[in-house]
């Protein structure tokens, strides 16, 4: 394809490939004679499916994207892993710890829960959800902002997402007794942010109005924000994200608007305000079609089933297409192509995995809890069960130090889970007892909490105070077996979004 050739001038355009965003050029051409960066996520591509696809279809675009750029292969996703920590942390660099964002879907215990009014005696903890469920119209692929001629006509939406979010499903801030944006929400700024502060302009396009949080710490930096609901009714059923058809047509809406953006318009196609500096879109016919039950994703030699091999190809396609675009626009030479994915953490090996309920897990922790502390009754505030399973509890305080023997003192009352995953140490501590082969599911006489607390004390240095944890982090957090991250933890072997009826794409 002679359209690709100029990738290799000396210019020093060049592609990034593989599940990060690395540097291209090295300090060299590639800095100072790129002037556009194009981001794309592959959402759900893991690695291995990215060396395979390239390796059976050297003709494919991403092939000969790979052949002329950097391919970085050894990049990891935030744990646990879903959109938000993953899209979060390629536009900020940050950590959970850092930016906030643990999850999709959080707890924050310094913030009031939406709708709060009286914030002067309301109880501080609320729930985050940056899912439809913030939307005005959740039904409604625009959001709700009332547009004809829909799903077709959705290039028309806004490109300001805040438009179309309910402020009544927001947290609120009990400093200003205001709802609290996605934006706000994010501890820190994003590339765009600094992009934007620079004069260039930014665009982005994602799969919820929620994805408002690209903006960053400190107000609207992304110029365009196309963001057309996911999870709205689609021709083809309750949501777009159900059917492998529909999620390919609903990606297409969002390739449009790259190509419109590459032509120098904005997403719609009918301002020209040039052609953005950062800019890019998430797909979503990958992660989709890995997680419906009717395709599996893989089959049971770890390849890609007919529909996911043909969902890599649409997304191939398209990025052709931009490919295309840009050499139309004379922008080849001129435009970094980052190629990656927020996250890839469907099972390869979908057969291999247990799907295991975590509600009686969590009622049966509660129940212990409650016996034991009818002050605290509720130990475990939020929970969410997807991609990992992930709680934030209640209760804080620091367990009583360990004896000077280095034994463990028993504790005038059960010592919270809390507080055993807070140091390096400890968490070693914890993995060890979870090590024991196959799913351990808690009852009231296995006691995992005591028995938590009574191997991590013996183990922490004497003297050593507890730290509290910040106001958003989860106190316990299991991940998933997929993420390669540590084999032990799978003790939960908690159900991946790909099982559950989940909104978690
Ligand atoms: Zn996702």
């Amino acid at each position: 394809m002679s359209s690709m050739g100029y990738r290799l001038a000396a210019a020093g355009a060049c592609a990034v490939m593989g599940l990060a965003v690395a540097g291209c050029g090295s300090g060299g051409d590639a800095a100072q004679h790129d002037q556009h960066v194009l981001l794309l996520s592959i959402d759900g591509m893991h690695e291995s499916d990215l060396a395979d696809y390239v390796a059976a279809h050297q003709d494919s675009t991403l092939a000969k994207l790979a052949a002329r750029g950097a391919h970085y292969t050894n990049a990891q996703a935030p744990a646990p892993a879903d959109s938000f920590p993953g899209m979060v942390a390629l536009l900020t660099g940050g950590s959970p710890k850092t930016t906030g964002v643990y999850y999709d879907d959080t707890w924050a215990r310094d913030l009031l829960p939406a709708g709060t009014k009286d914030c002067a005696t309301a109880k501080k903890g609320a729930q985050v959800a940056l899912t439809e469920e913030i939307d005005k119209d959740t039904d409604q692929l625009d959001g709700g902002q009332g547009l004809s001629g829909l799903p077709n006509g959705i290039a028309a939406m806004t490109g300001d997402p805040s438009a179309v979010l309910d402020p009544a499903k927001l947290p609120v801030d009990p400093a200003t007794c205001k709802p609290i944006s996605p934006s706000d929400y994010l501890k820190v700024n994003t590339v765009f942010s600094v992009v934007h502060e620079a004069g260039q302009r930014t665009a982005w396009s994602d799969k919820h109005p929620a994805y408002q949080i690209v903006n960053g710490k400190g107000g609207r930096s992304v110029d365009d924000l196309f963001t057309p609901e996911i999870d709205s009714k689609s021709p083809k059923g309750p949501a777009w994200s159900k059917d492998v058809d529909a999620v390919k047509q609903y990606d297409t809406y969002k390739a449009d608007a790259i190509v419109n953006e590459i032509g120098g318009k904005d997403h719609s196609g009918t301002q020209s305000p040039g052609v953005p500096a950062v800019f890019g879109m998430n797909f979503q016919a990958v992660s989709v079609t890995q997680k419906l039950p009717v395709s599996k994703g893989y089959g049971a030699d770890g390849k890609p089933g007919a529909p996911l091999a043909a969902s890599l190809d649409f997304v191939d396609q398209q990025i052709g297409r931009f490919v295309a675009a840009l050499d139309k626009a004379g922008l080849g030479d001129k435009t970094t192509i980052v190629v990656t994915a927020k996250h890839g953490q469907s099972p390869i090996e979908p057969d291999a995995l247990t799907r295991v309920d975590d509600k009686p897990i969590v009622d049966a922790v509660n129940k212990e809890w409650a016996a034991t502390h009818p002050q605290t009754p509720k130990l475990i505030e939020h929970s969410i069960d997807d991609a990992a399973l992930v709680w934030w509890l209640a209760d804080a305080r620091p367990r009583p130090p360990p004896s000077r023997s280095g034994r463990c003192s028993r504790p005038t009352a059960p010592a919270p889970i809390s507080t055993a995953t807070r140091s390096r140490s400890r968490r070693r501590a914890w993995t060890r007892v979870r090590s024991s082969p196959g799913p351990r599911p808690p009852s009231s006489s296995a006691r995992p909490p005591m028995t938590l607390g009574c191997r991590t004390c013996s183990r922490a240095p004497l003297g050593r105070s507890t730290p509290r944890a910040s106001p958003r982090s989860p106190s316990t957090v299991a991940t998933a077996p997929t993420t390669g991250m540590s084999r032990c933890w799978s003790w939960a072997r908690v159900s991946p979004s790909t099982m559950s009826p989940n909104r978690f794409r």
